[in-house]
């Protein structure tokens, strides 16, 4: 069992502590060193993170088991905070760490600098026993995903996938349904799934965002090549593969 064990933040318990190093079974070693971030207690034992630790993420979180997968995926954020976050954003002095690592503190103007997490919608889509899967623009290798989007300043989860769902491809929600989220620290997302009924099936692709969008019946599913089996995209994919 984890526990972020934030009421300890102030004074990181030290006794018996480990540090989650960077390989991929997520091993941990004893004693902390200075300057490490408390991540919470596993089991009771205080787990620490070098913020010069380097694994990767997509990889572990492939192999591990769900609660090591939990643990990384803070870790993961918690890494990329800090090594963005070194200088004040105001005054531009170096920040330094406080509670156990999760502020950072400006000497010069007192500003208190929190992690971030940025919210992102995910978008299943359905229109008449069919299912809408998109190629995005600007990834390595091509592969089937549901719509995505981040949400702007002062716009409900609601109102983003409206707007994200209009601008990628033309078409408006009947009905829209609260599915999951899932962290995705690669910066600092939270992508919170939604599924929608579609009002028309009628596309017009955003050709700056997207490479391609189809809808594709359930038996055309398997020749597809899917998002990853890790990400929410998939998760939802497959939730409507078995209705
Ligand atoms: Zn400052």
């Amino acid at each position: 069992m984890f526990d972020r064990s934030a009421h300890e933040r102030s004074a990181p318990p030290l006794e018996n502590a480990q540090t989650l190093t960077g390989v991929e079974d997520a091993r941990f070693l004893t004693t902390p060193g200075a300057g490490e971030i408390f991540l919470g207690r596993r089991d009771g034992t205080p787990i620490f993170l070098n913020p010069d630790t380097t694994f990767d993420f997509r990889v572990a979180a492939g192999v591990l088991a769900p609660e090591d997968v939990a643990i990384l995926s803070y870790a993961q954020g918690m890494l990329e905070w800090t090594r963005r976050t070194r200088f004040c954003p105001a005054s531009g002095h170096v920040l330094e760490a406080r509670q156990g690592g999760h502020v950072r503190f400006c000497p010069e103007c007192a500003i208190e600098v929190y992690p971030r997490t940025d919210p992102a919608v995910m978008m299943m889509v359905t229109y008449r026993g069919k299912l809408l899967l998109a190629q995005h623009k600007g990834r390595g290798h091509a592969f089937w995903s549901t719509l995505a989007g981040f949400v702007e300043p002062g716009e409900s989860l609601e109102e983003a996938v409206r707007r994200e769902l209009f601008e990628e491809t033309g078409l408006t929600a009947r009905s829209l349904t609260y599915f999951g989220s899932q962290p995705w620290p690669l910066p600092a997302s939270l992508m919170i799934g939604f599924v929608i009924e579609a009002e028309h099936d009628a596309l017009t692709i955003d050709e700056s965002e997207l490479a391609d969008a189809r809808w594709y019946a359930r038996e055309e599913l398997d020749a597809l090549k899917l998002s990853g089996p890790i990400s929410l995209s998939r998760w939802m994919i497959e939730s409507w593969r078995k209705i």
